[in-house]
């Protein structure tokens, strides 16, 4: 059994990890380079798509699915192995990435390619290939995430995919893994634990609570898969102890997935579960406003609070989010509240360093909001999650994370007598210590 990573090796994105054993070629996610990777989307697989026998995807962000119509394009005809929910949630994402993207590197026929290919498999089950067998567990970070359990030629390989945050209320904790002659794994986070999670709802709670009772608006630039409804569940759950204020929704994308929850309920914590069991839906507080049409969202950023506005892009990127902050930031009643992370470099970072103005949409804009940060509500384990999860593991190797983050991980890992090491690009990891 081997393992080669073609992708998120020593960095985040772009996460695609070719598995060979039993004579068969399984390729472990497909995603897509971003930021400052981006142009790496147009360079070659590193292996020949055609010679792969199938791909299971282990959930649906851009960062693990988005190479996968480029796999279709470049002549791969298997099944694509993924839940349901991975399945409906990766429509939205792909089809969104064809609208935004500035330098294509697929088309819409190779995007309905993947759904053609695609193959149902949930938590549990077994899919067996000749000798080869790979079954999914719960990864507790999109709902129908998953990590994967591959057995073949007498070894077991866990990949991790992307691991949730275990303090977070909406979706189910991750599972632990099974003893395994090989763990690759993500470590996002690998070099410092979260903040505790009810500490960071009660300061989002402080905030849009001030800021409110001022008269002010609250913008939340927000992820629109997970984060803006998870978002929303803490506006539902909490909405009482908020002054009476209208909640925008101003993503059409986030919208989609929202109305694509109650078919995913399945996939939520038995908290989430017992809300639909009630008739309830507690991804729409009672005072939630859809803002569908550009102009409408153009519209709203002139007038006055109070108000939540929750929008895209989450890393300022592009997206309504800006006009919002063009027209609000010079207000000192308003906050800005980031909620996700912020690259280096980024739009984010320069306003979360409070600089007098803020260049934004081509206009010089005062920076007189506040600007909060919560990193707590981050979607990844934290190192003290990784450790557990990864507890008892003799080899992993790592992936999915800057390489300082790795370091300290791997660091970590060796204090527990735990043999870890960082993957490279191109480069395979044999498996052949059978388990003891
Ligand atoms: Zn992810």
């Amino acid at each position: 059994m081997r393992i080669v990573p073609f992708g998120a090796a020593r960095e985040v994105t772009g996460s695609c990890h070719l598995l060979q054993a039993e004579g068969r070629r399984v390729l472990l996610d497909c995603g897509m380079f971003q930021g400052r990777e981006e142009a790496k989307n147009q360079a070659p697989f590193g292996f020949d798509p055609k010679e792969v026998d199938a791909v299971v995807l282990t959930h649906a962000h851009l960062d693990h699915v988005g190479r996968l119509p480029k796999l279709f394009r470049e002549g791969y005809r298997g099944p694509v192995y993924a839940t349901r929910a991975t399945g409906l949630l990766m429509r939205i994402v792909l089809e969104d990435a064809l609208k935004v993207m500035e330098e294509p590197f697929f088309g819409e026929e190779d995007v309905e390619a993947v759904f053609h290919h695609l193959k149902p498999l949930e938590y549990g089950e077994w899919l067996r290939m000749g000798d080869l067998t790979l079954s999914f567990g719960q990864a507790g970070h999109l709902p129908g995430s998953a990590f994967v359990v591959a057995q073949g030629e007498g070894r077991t390989l866990v990949y991790s995919g992307d691991l949730g945050n275990r303090q977070k209320t909406v979706l189910p904790d991750p599972s632990p893994p099974p003893r395994a002659d090989l763990v690759l794994s993500e470590g996002t986070y690998g070099d410092r634990a979260h903040r505790p999670f009810p500490a960071t709802v009660e300061e989002f709670l402080a905030i849009l609570g001030e800021t409110l009772a001022q008269g002010g608006k609250v913008f939340i630039p927000s992820f629109a898969v997970e984060r803006a409804q998870e978002i929303l569940f803490l506006l539902y759950e909490n909405g009482h102890r908020l002054p009476k204020a209208p909640i925008y929704l101003d993503s059409p994308m986030a919208e989609r997935v929202l109305a694509l929850y109650p078919r995913l309920v399945r996939y939520f914590s038995e908290e989430v579960q017992q809300y639909f069991l009630e008739g309830k839906n507690p991804f729409r507080p009672r005072n939630l406003e859809v803002v569908e049409s550009a102009e409408a969202s153009k519209a709203l950023s002139h007038e006055p609070g109070p108000m939540v506005v929750i929008a895209g892009s989450g890393m300022l990127t592009g997206g309504r989010i800006l006009h919002h902050l063009k027209h609000g930031l010079a207000d000192p009643q308003n906050a800005l509240v980031f909620v996700g992370y912020q690259p280096r470099g980024g739009l984010g970072a320069e306003i979360i360093a409070r600089p007098e103005r803020v260049r934004l949409l081509g206009q010089e804009v005062p920076l007189r909001a506040s600007v909060h940060t919560l990193g707590g509500f981050s979607g990844h384990a934290g190192q003290d999650e990784l450790l557990e999860w990864l507890s008892g593991q003799p080899r992993v190797v790592l992936v999915h994370g800057e390489e300082e983050k790795l370091l300290a991980l791997r660091e970590a890992l060796a204090l527990r007598g735990q043999q870890a090491s960082l993957a490279r690009w191109g480069e395979g990891v044999s498996i052949n210590l059978a388990l003891g």
